[in-house]
């Protein structure tokens, strides 16, 4: 299941299409495409900073209230499905910003799989109430 660690570099592997990159390279392959594409719409235009990174992730929660909000007024499979692809594709585009500003270190392929792992390890709702 583990990915191998992958910078994307040529023009050539960013076209691949989405899901053969995951498939290929992991989501850290796919965040870094993403981010490109982010960055080409102007979602990171200016200077870098915690302050924009605190943007990106407040549009991360809009998006999580866009599957609620789907689901809630019965919008429909594909516009629900949708909603949580905007989700992880909003997340992975910050993890990549702050990934190439080495600001985190980590790749989340590797974490992923850890944590995936550790939580098959944890009691039932992780020892809480609910
Ligand atoms: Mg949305």
């Amino acid at each position: 299941m583990m990915k191998k660690a992958h910078h994307l570099n040529s023009a050539s592997e960013t076209k691949m299409k989405a899901i053969d990159l995951v498939s290929e390279y992991g989501l850290d392959a796919l965040a870094a495409v993403l981010h490109e594409t982010a960055k080409e719409k102007g979602f990171w235009d200016g200077e870098y900073s915690h302050d924009k990174v605190g943007n990106k992730l407040a549009l991360v929660h809009s998006e999580v209230t866009e599957v609620l909000e789907a689901i809630r007024k019965s919008k429909g499979s594909e516009n629900i499905v949708e909603e949580m692809a905007d989700v992880i594709i909003r997340l992975l585009d910050v993890y990549a910003a702050m990934r190439n500003e080495e600001e985190i270190l980590h790749s989340l392929d590797e974490v992923l799989e850890a944590k995936i792992n550790k939580n098959k390890e944890r009691p039932r709702l992780h020892g809480n109430l609910f």
